[in-house]
């Protein structure tokens, strides 16, 4: 059974079909596939349904479907590693009892590590990494991300997301890394560690750019709204991430929901097919957001005409979720009728095919278990620690408050500073994410508890009941609580909640000095508070490894993160970006430190007063500022935009 790479393309008549040979191009498979394809084998490829949505599992089969997805964290019970790859596994089985045998793509938002798995290692969200400056560490972690979704058998991540935030009362600004694009185009190096050295390399997945195009810089900062840009500026801030990813091969796009000038990009043919797939030479596929294609024409329901629109205009694959059988029908009728080509349908086919052969789907269709004891690992959870620390803002260190002594009698209060799940924010276990242990990890009193000299020294009270003068410092540890999407964008004041001003107060009337963490998907309206704290660290959304914060806290580690975006002075300055003339409250790049030699000092001498330093403005990326965050459980009085909102409550996903 010897195959000659220069035989022809053309199997003998007890020889097994071409594209089932690992030996052959991956492009005469495709092409052998294709040809045996019927249309609804074709129709099925482009169809990925949520599993939530699958009525019966034999569906699978029946409609020939290509893709399965959890999207926002929609999960197999119980949710353990162990019940995804048993769930995956099934999927796949029946995927390959068609004729065909062709696989699934299973898909997830891995966006901030395998986050929709209890047990897995949790990330920094985007806006931290951003502030890391370090494109080799967002590699790495990519490939540990890559990993531990490879553990459950899985085989794509909806990310990287590359928008570029230009207004901080998005919701999403926390899934940004940051306000120019620079810092997005240089963290696609998570492209590299999620695909890995190839995709069929163990333990590679494939990744997605998303979303295309504009999703960061809608007027207002709306989610899903209008990008208002001439093309000149669409290409200047929001294209250059697509650039780099595309240069780094990224497997798939994914489609935004958000328009351009008032068309929506689902249906932008330009942008999608000239631009993406012509200009830029983007080979992988193109996949449409969930539900992105059924809201095009604003209503709920899928109509032939956004089928048609959507698939001409160079999508892909639609993420429908939910009503599989009539998209389907939909799409077939589209296609009878000529009025989608059938040319389109087999393009969409072959990047599709392309990609699950590039991934040795067919010849290793099952979950590779030996990457499943990655879950979780200590190396992993370390990992996400150096992003934590690494992630830190030093904004203002009065006095040198900061670090702290690790003998130093400390008071802890806060909302954030106990809670696993307020610290790794949306898009953790599910969708809108959740207080409490809602998944293993430290926190942040956790964390300093561990690295004090006696855990005894550091005090907790989540309100900041019965702290008095007898502490060397008070450490408040608030900001956010857990949102995403749209649900951010509800949080219009971007202050900080009754609850964080009374338990600052407190602090502040016991007379001992003040340290501020705050845990954030953006930047708050704080400035008007700024005067009575003596420190404040924003610690962004660390995720599981609290400790990391510690590091900081206690000058393990001296702050090393710069701004990621432009820090408003008020919510009215929304949107401010580096460059743009504003005045913020801290500027783009900023960042301090503690003295060089700090630490040796207070080794030697147990003291730990620190000199603050301002790091020079941050080489990396170029000009841009920005905007604002959202109060915790703020008054939900801000921008809401009246769209469509998600079929379903997030509860279902
Ligand atoms: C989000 C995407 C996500 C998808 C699947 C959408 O609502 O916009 O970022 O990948 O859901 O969960």
């Amino acid at each position: 059974a010897c195959t000659l790479n220069s035989a022809p393309a053309v199997a003998s008549a007890d020889a097994p079909p071409v594209y089932e040979d690992p030996a052959l191009p991956v492009d005469d498979r495709v092409e052998d596939l294709l040809a045996r394809m019927t249309l609804d084998d074709k129709i099925g490829q482009m169809t990925q349904v949520d599993r939530g949505a699958l009525e019966d599992q034999s569906d699978l089969a029946a409609y020939r479907i290509g893709s399965v997805l959890s999207g926002g964290g929609s999960a197999p019970t119980p949710n353990t590693p162990q019940a995804w790859a048993e769930m995956y596994d099934s999927f796949q089985r029946a995927a390959l009892s068609t004729p065909l045998g062709i696989p699934l793509i299973y898909g997830v938002d891995a966006v901030h590590g395998h986050n929709n798995v209890r047990g897995a290692t949790v990330f920094p969200h985007n806006i931290g990494l951003g502030a890391t400056r370090d494109p080799e560490l967002v590699e790495r972690i990519g490939r540990a991300t890559a990993e531990e979704v490879a553990g459950t058998g899985i085989d794509w991540t909806f990310a990287p997301c590359l928008c570029v935030a230009r207004d901080d009362r998005w919701g999403r600004t926390y899934e940004s890394y940051g306000e120019k694009p620079e810092l997005p185009g240089a963290m696609t190096t998570l492209i590299d560690g999620l695909q890995g050295p190839s995709l069929d390399a163990p333990g590679s997945i494939l990744a997605t750019a998303k979303h295309y195009l504009g999703d960061g810089g809608t007027t207002g900062g709306v989610d899903q709204g209008n990008t208002e840009l001439s093309e000149a500026e669409l290409r200047e801030i929001h294209l250059p991430p697509f650039r780099a990813a595309v240069e780094r091969g990224v497997g798939s796009v994914m489609v935004s929901y958000s328009s351009w000038n008032g068309v929506r990009m689902h249906g932008h043919r330009h942008l999608i097919t000239d631009v993406l797939k012509g200009e830029l030479g983007f080979t992988g596929f193109v996949v449409s957001d969930w539900a992105g294609v059924d809201q095009l024409d604003g209503r709920e329901g899928f109509t032939a005409a956004e089928v048609r629109d959507a698939v001409n205009a160079g999508i892909d694959m639609v993420m429908v979720p939910y009503d599989y059988r009539r998209f389907t029908e939909l799409l077939r009728g589209e296609v009878r009728a000529g009025r989608i080509p059938m040319e389109r349908v087999d393009d969409a086919n072959r990047r599709i095919l392309a990609k699950k052969f590039e991934l040795g789907l067919f010849e290793n269709p099952y979950t590779d278990r030996s990457y499943t004891a990655t879950i979780g690992s200590d190396a992993h959870r370390r990992l996400a620690r150096e992003a934590v620390r690494k992630s830190q803002v030093l904004l203002k260190n009065s006095g040198g408050v900061l670090p702290l002594d690790k003998s130093a009698k400390v008071f802890v209060a806060g909302k954030n500073a106990d809670d696993i799940g307020h610290q790794s924010g949306g898009w953790t276990i599910t969708w809108q994410g959740g207080s409490g242990d809602i998944t293993p990890g430290t926190t942040v009193v956790e964390g300093m508890r561990s690295l004090a000299s006696d855990p005894s020294r550091v005090t907790y009270d989540r309100y900041g009941d019965g702290v008095d003068g007898s502490y060397d410092v008070a450490v408040a540890v608030v900001g956010e609580t857990p949102y995403a999407e749209m649900e951010g964008d509800r949080r219009g004041s971007m202050g900080l909640d009754r609850e964080d001003l009374a338990t600052l107060e407190r602090l502040r009337a016991s007379g001992v000095p003040v340290v501020v963490v705050l845990v954030s998907g953006r930047p708050l309206d704080i400035a008007e508070r700024l005067d009575g704290w003596d420190a404040l660290l924003a610690a962004w959304l660390p995720g599981t490894e609290g400790a990391g914060v510690a590091d900081v806290l206690y000058g393990d580690h001296a702050p090393t993160g710069k701004l990621p975006m432009t820090w408003m002075r008020s919510v009215s300055q929304q949107p401010v970006n580096d460059g743009d003339g504003k005045t913020p409250l801290f500027p783009f790049g900023h960042g301090l430190t503690y003295s060089a030699d700090h630490r040796t000092a207070d080794r030697r001498t147990g003291s730990f007063r620190a000199e603050v330093t301002v790091h020079g403005n941050v080489p990396a990326p170029s000009e841009g500022r920005r905007a604002a965050p959202v109060p915790a459980d703020g008054p939900e009085t801000g921008s809401v935009r009246s769209g469509t909102p998600r079929p379903s409550a997030p509860a279902a996903r």
